[in-house]
């Protein structure tokens, strides 16, 4: 399907000991977002191949990330009262879109706050971290020595990360983005975000885009690598696990050396009750207290002013005595 190789589900109905196997799309969990279907002994005519490929390449973006990248440098020449930038999309008819006038090279450099969260709970999921727990995230970061972020699906991240390394001199930290959200290619070039599919491991790039990808997570210089990631709480752990398996994986191939049998760093931010679900993939991983809050989630802000405490937590394969809560917020 459009968004890259579909996964193998199971259909099971009660008193029945074998479901029917069949795929559909890996990303999309709601039929209207992508009607990908087919059991898995179904017989696929050539015709209605040649459809699906037609119906594919109908369905990518119309512009690529590369012309994308040239746009963002035609457009930071513009005089301020012309540039103008469509808050929803770059590819559909923009009449009933909001448009943003008088875009500044500050607003430019903080694209979450520019476009509008996808909230779609089936597709997107997009929640964005309330500044206290991003600046919790990035000082836990540099606390712990790491030089590089591999942000999955964390967009807010990426872009603290990018805006202070534009800003400070002796800010040495990068970051590369993997995400589904084909609009921040509007934002960051190639070295700096990959359209990537977390449910399936797909990089929509190709083979430039992994290799993107894999020089990244090369530890040169000692540079050490994390990956963070915040997926949608929707999604299929399995799925998931299996995507970043191959992450971790990737990572260990780039380091000649080897790791002394080492994993990657990892921060996988999810809700708590998925504990058990996450052990059982990453039996490496722990639980930390720390309740990560929300800017656009009204169930899941911070304590004091949401309705409720956040559910959502960071899971890592890190040494849990090596991560300091903050005191300030209660932590001990
Ligand atoms: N809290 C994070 C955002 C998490 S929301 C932050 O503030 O940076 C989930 C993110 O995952 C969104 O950016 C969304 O676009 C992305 N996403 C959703 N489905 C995805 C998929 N299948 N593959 C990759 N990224 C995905």
């Amino acid at each position: 399907c459009p968004l890259g190789p579909a996964l193998l589900f199971v259909k099971t109905s009660q008193g029945k000991e074998e479901g029917r196997r069949f795929y559909a799309c890996s990303a999309c969990r709601d039929r209207k977002d992508c009607n990908f279907f087919q059991w898995e002994d179904e017989k696929v005519s050539e015709a209605r191949l040649a459809a699906r490929e037609e119906y594919n390449r109908n369905h990518q973006p119309s512009f690529t990330h590369r012309q994308n990248v040239e746009r963002y440098k035609n457009f930071v020449l513009l005089p301020l009262s012309k540039r103008r930038f469509c808050q929803e999309s770059e590819w559909e008819k923009h009449s009933d879109h909001q448009f943003l006038c008088d875009i500044s090279t500050a607003q430019l450099k903080s694209p979450s706050q520019l476009l509008y969260p996808l909230e779609n709970k089936k597709t997107n999921a997009q929640y964005l971290f309330a500044d206290r727990s991003c600046q919790f995230l990035l000082d836990l970061i540099l606390d712990l020595g790491f030089r590089r972020v591999l942000s999955v699906g964390t967009p807010r991240l990426h872009e603290m990360i990018q805006s202070k390394a534009s800003q400070e001199d002796d800010f040495r930290v990068r970051s590369l983005l993997l995400d589904i959200d084909f609009r921040y290619s509007q934002f960051y070039t190639e070295d700096e975000f990959c359209h990537y599919n977390m449910f399936n491991h797909f990089f929509f790039g190709g083979e430039a885009a992994r290799e993107t990808c894999r020089k990244f997570l090369y530890q040169g210089n000692g540079e050490r690598v994390i990956m963070v990631t915040d997926p949608p709480f929707g999604g299929l752990v399995e799925a998931l696990a299996s995507s970043f398996k191959k992450l971790m994986a990737m990572w260990k191939e780039t380091e000649k050396e080897g790791h002394n049998n080492q994993e990657m760093p990892m921060f996988w931010i999810f809700p708590y009750f998925f504990e058990s679900r996450i052990l059982e993939f990453f039996p490496s991983f722990s639980m930390m207290d720390y309740q990560v809050d929300y800017d656009n989630h009204a169930l899941y802000k911070h304590g004091k002013t949401g309705r409720r405490q956040s559910p959502v937590r960071i899971f890592t394969n890190l040494t849990p005595s090596m991560i300091v809560l903050p005191a300030e917020e209660g932590y001990r």
